[in-house]
């Protein structure tokens, strides 16, 4: 089997509403591929060596558990941003996505250090913005896609002028509840709110990201062989239609 290795950043603290679920999907699509998906956890000063990880992984957490590692991730920031550079995919959820960023000002106002990985930054507000949420994204140039979740964040993500929103906010929140946008892509990396967890309920993008992390081990993008994809695709249909009911609103 060919292998893949995966980073998984501090799993212990960050990983809340099932975010460990990603992982699971990705290593099940893998391996229907012929692919060993081999996961590392990564914590406070893990050795990480350009081009010995595909992929990375950073699920959400509440404030706490942020504050708790904010300052162990930053000092990781330069390896990640070099490995970044040099072709690795990164996945980061709610809590991860707001430290993939400059910084995250929490609910009693500390700003806690982020990698600044992505163009963005974080402030939170009184109000949690919670709810299922349902996104159109465009990763491929003509390639349209949905993306369905749950948000709970009292964050508020500002993206910088040039950066790319991962979709459009069709029901719920997204970054701020008021630009209409969600998430953050930059290459091959992408950053979101979205929990559920994302990927059981949106294979399109485990393959998206299972396809840039071959990428980066084989030197091409793969076409990946199509799954069935029944359940998946019944789950992302019924979320995707509680968001449309009820998203944005509480
Ligand atoms: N603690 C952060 C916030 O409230 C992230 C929450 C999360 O990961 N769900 O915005």
């Amino acid at each position: 089997m060919k292998r893949l290795v995966v980073g998984h950043l501090f799993p212990d603290y960050l990983n809340i509403y099932a975010d460990r679920g990603n992982i699971a999907v990705l290593k099940a699509r893998a391996a229907w591929r012929g692919y060993e998906l081999e996961v590392r956890p990564l914590g406070a000063g893990a050795e990480i060596r350009r081009g010995e990880h595909d992929l990375f992984y950073v699920g959400g957490g509440q404030d706490r558990e942020q504050a708790l590692i904010a300052p162990e991730l930053a000092a990781l920031g330069p390896a990640l941003r070099e490995a970044f550079e040099a072709g690795a995919a990164f996945l980061a959820v709610c809590g991860g996505y707001q430290l993939l960023g400059r910084f995250y000002r929490d609910q009693s106002g500390v700003e806690l250090p982020g990698i600044g990985l992505l163009p963005l930054h974080t402030i939170a507000g009184s109000r949690r913005m919670i709810g299922d949420v349902l996104l159109e994204c465009e990763l491929e140039p003509g390639s349209k896609r949905t993306l369905a979740g749950f948000e709970n964040h009292a964050g508020r993500t500002m993206l910088d002028e040039s950066a790319e929103p991962l979709g459009r906010v069709v029901a719920g929140f997204g970054n701020d509840g008021e630009s209409g946008y969600e998430g953050c892509r930059t290459g091959r990396a992408i950053g979101t709110y979205l929990h559920g967890p994302l990927l059981p309920r949106n294979p399109w993008l485990a393959d998206w990201l299972l396809a840039q992390a071959i990428a980066h081990r084989m030197g091409e993008l793969p076409v990946l062989t199509l799954l069935a994809d029944e359940l998946e695709n019944e789950a992302n249909t019924v979320s995707a239609r509680r968001a449309e009911t009820r998203g944005g609103r509480n």
